[in-house]
């Protein structure tokens, strides 16, 4: 945004035109006073910023225009909203002052703005996760705020041309850290997908070109494909006497090139490139009966796969989706994703969040969803211990996760993240259950803290005041709640028996007649720990001797002094990694394996930083470069503490952990043409000539089709892409894919 001459004739033209086009997309009601406002936030804006350009040249009032169109006609928010987006920018960039807003449009829009403002110092790159917090306490005041934020960012990226190299791959990898999880969380689905496609047009610019060239290339096929399943479809629709529209679209580019990459096939053996949509115009009262009445109709065609069928309906997603999902055999042999659903329905699966303030009230249920979620935040929020960093890892995480329904004893329904354990249901009904959880029964029968709750699970705490949080239950949970509350816990814990090592020091040092406080932010450093109540924390463990440690000091005046330095050594460079006895290593009893993420570093491109060199063992975490890269670094890299501040957001959790042997089971599901001995050949492939380990079998075969899931153990990669491709050589098989 520079400084430059005013607004000519043809552009204060271009300016009224993009307001006209703003004012059209408001759907919503508007008395007098809303339309009012509009036009005054549009002319203080216009005002305001009439001596400002974007780096493309135009006028900067475009901009917060274009943000209140899309806050309007893409996200569905009303007058509010608009005047708000018109202003975002003011307060940042021009004299306007937030109390002006006050005054001229009262304290709700004040304070949506101000939240606005303090998004914006988050592009600034101050300390990241910081003030990610503080704009998450917005979202739970006014979710107005997050939507805005998202509309700012989609124009953004939309318009991301003219921007310097640098600045786009900052600007789209953060995008693709926080905003288009938290559009999938705020069920904003179409902008997501738009994220995460800019984003890969301009991280992965020659492989995004690749699948859309390849999607141009294949869509008159795919249209006449469409049409021919449509034909039988349409006829029997038509029956029903509801309305109805059906589309056809392509998925993404992104996801059709997240497939290719993360199951290893070619764009060709994609089987669900698009996705058929019915979408009937029905009353809300007869939505679920006429969606399974078209989801008969569409299986009587066609042949389902039972174990595809999603009903979203009874029980929407945590972001409020609702949708009938099937896959079924087409003609061909082909695999077709049909999803059906209401008007209703679409509306909220294209615009989200803001389509539930439409219904709330109309269908039971629909709005809770984001309630439950907002509570949680204001949960994970209102916990005052726990480092930012951590803090937006687990936030993001959880932003991604599906959610399953479970009961309590009494009947109640707790919605909990998809992977929950039953020591994260624990923590869901109340801290100090999970505090005192001692055993939970599901179903009636005891279970490890750490299982994996299904959806229906009736899960029961057993609590016992004597029991408390330890290390290893970290492992045993996955919502943000939990995770931070044992860490708050564990905290206190190590502090506590901190106090006991601190005192330890302190008297060795007193016998040597050496001062405490001078020293012991020397000895923090020296000794290799990040700061001193690790360092308390490891002599109470007897992880450090300290004793022996001071033997390498001498004392002068109540200061330690390394009796090495007295010693003249020249040739022996600063820059070595710090040596080994303060790597506090754990044991393993196989080879370690990285994990970024919880998944195998494998899965990503990554490499071990050349700053710190750690090694197996080390605590480590990652840092994800500009180019997509993850760089592990230890904890105690001495580039650590800056990276964290101000890239925090390129932060990913990575530890070494326990594989025991690194073979690992790939589980393969096979299609083809039913002929006979084809489980014989696949068997005999597999064991005999790839010589590979089977865990499992097993094959369905309909007329004329088969499917198969096989359970393969491979050492590697290789091996698992090795099998995939041996077996699709095979006479009669159509397709063998990699499942999660
Ligand atoms: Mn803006």
């Amino acid at each position: 945004m520079t400084s430059v001459p005013p607004n000519t004739e043809e552009e204060k033209k271009i300016i009224r035109r993009a307001y006209r086009g703003l004012l059209r997309s408001i759907k919503s009601k508007m008395d007098g006073k809303d339309k009012e406002d509009v036009r005054k936030a549009y002319e203080l804006a216009v005002d305001a910023h009439s001596k400002q350009r974007r780096k493309s040249g135009e006028p900067y009032i475009l901009h917060p225009i274009e943000v209140a169109r899309i806050c309007a006609a893409e996200i569905g928010l009303g007058p509010t909203a608009v005047i708000s987006a018109l202003l975002h920018d003011v307060v940042e960039d021009t004299d306007i002052t937030l109390k002006q807003i006050e005054e001229q449009f009262g304290a709700k829009i004040a304070m949506i703005v101000d939240g606005l403002t303090k998004f914006k110092n988050l592009d600034a790159l101050s300390p990241q996760a910081e003030n990610f917090k503080k704009v998450l306490s917005t979202l739970a005041k006014d979710v107005r705020v997050v939507l805005i934020k998202m509309a700012d960012r989609l124009h953004n990226m939309r318009t991301l041309g003219s921007m310097p190299r640098h600045k786009q791959l900052k600007i789209a990898s953060e995008t693709n850290y926080i905003y288009a999880p938290l559009a999938h969380r705020l069920g904003l689905y179409n902008m997501k997908t738009e994220f995460q496609d800019l984003v890969m047009k301009i991280l992965e610019p020659e492989n995004f070109q690749f699948v859309k060239h390849k999607l141009k290339e294949t869509k008159r096929d795919r249209n006449q494909y469409i049409n021919e399943f449509l034909k039988p479809l349409e006829q029997k629709l038509n029956t029903i006497g509801m309305p109805y529209r059906i589309s056809g679209r392509p998925k993404s580019i992104s996801s059709i090139y997240n497939k290719i990459k993360t199951k290893g096939v070619a764009f060709e053996e994609i089987y669900d490139l698009f996705a058929i949509r019915i979408i009937v115009d029905v009353p809300i009262p007869r939505e679920k009966e006429i969606c399974w009445k078209v989801y008969t109709i569409v299986t009587e065609t066609n042949i389902p796969i039972p174990e595809r069928l999603k009903d979203w309906i009874t029980t929407p997603k945590g972001n409020g989706y609702e949708s009938l999902h099937t896959t079924v055999i087409g003609p061909q042999g082909r695999y077709v994703e049909v999803q059906i659903r209401s008007e209703r329905m679409h509306e909220i699966a294209e615009k989200g969040f803001a389509a539930h303030w439409k219904y709330k009230g109309v269908k039971q249920n629909s709005f809770d969803v984001f309630s439950d979620w907002l509570d949680s935040i204001r949960e994970i929020l209102e916990n005052p211990v726990g480092d930012a960093v951590e803090f937006l890892n687990d936030f993001r995480t959880n932003l991604y996760k599906e959610e399953i329904y479970v009961f309590t004893p009494r009947g109640d329904k707790r919605v909990l993240p998809k992977g929950a354990t039953a020591l994260d249901f624990a923590f869901g009904i109340h801290t100090e259950v999970g505090y005192h959880c001692k055993s939970v029964k599901v179903n009636n029968i005891l279970v490890p803290l750490g299982t994996v709750l299904n959806n229906g699970d009736q899960v029961q705490v057993i609590t016992n005041k004597a029991q408390k949080p330890s290390e290893g239950w970290l492992k045993f949970v996955v919502t943000g709640k939990a995770r931070s509350k044992i860490r708050s816990s564990m905290k206190e814990e190590r502090r506590k028996k901190g106090e006991l090592g601190k005192e330890e020091l302190m008297r060795k040092m007193k016998n040597i007649k050496a001062d405490f406080e001078l020293n012991a932010d020397m000895l923090v450093k020296h000794l290799g720990f990040t700061n001193r109540p690790d360092l308390y924390y490891a002599i109470f463990k007897e992880e450090l001797n300290a004793q022996q440690a001071l033997k390498a000091f001498r004392v002068e005046g109540g200061r330690l002094f390394l009796i090495e330095d007295d010693k003249p050594e020249p040739e022996i460079p600063a820059k070595t990694p710090a040596p080994a006895k303060t790597r506090r290593r754990r044991d393993f009893k196989g080879k370690p394996e990285l994990m970024i993420d919880n998944k195998p570093a494998a899965q990503f491109k990554h490499s071990l930083a050349t700053c710190c060199h750690p090694v197996q063992g080390d605590p480590v975490f990652a840092y994800v470069t500009a180019m997509g890269e993850a760089k592990i670094h230890r904890h105690t890299c001495p580039n650590a503490e800056h990276l964290m501040a101000n890239y925090a957001y390129r932060m990913m959790k990575a530890e070494w952990v326990d594989s025991g042997n690194t073979d690992f089971l790939a589980n393969l599901l096979i299609t083809g043409i039913d002929g006979r001995g084809v489980a014989q050949k696949i068997t005999g492939i597999i064991t005999m000539d790839l010589k590979l380990d089977m865990r499992s079998i097993s094959m369905d075969g309909n007329q004329g089709f088969f499917q198969g899931r096989i359970g393969i153990v491979v050492k590697n990669r290789d091996q698992l892409q090795l099998a995939i491709q041996t077996l699709k050589n095979l006479d009669g098989v159509h397709s063998v894919i990699r499942e999660d």
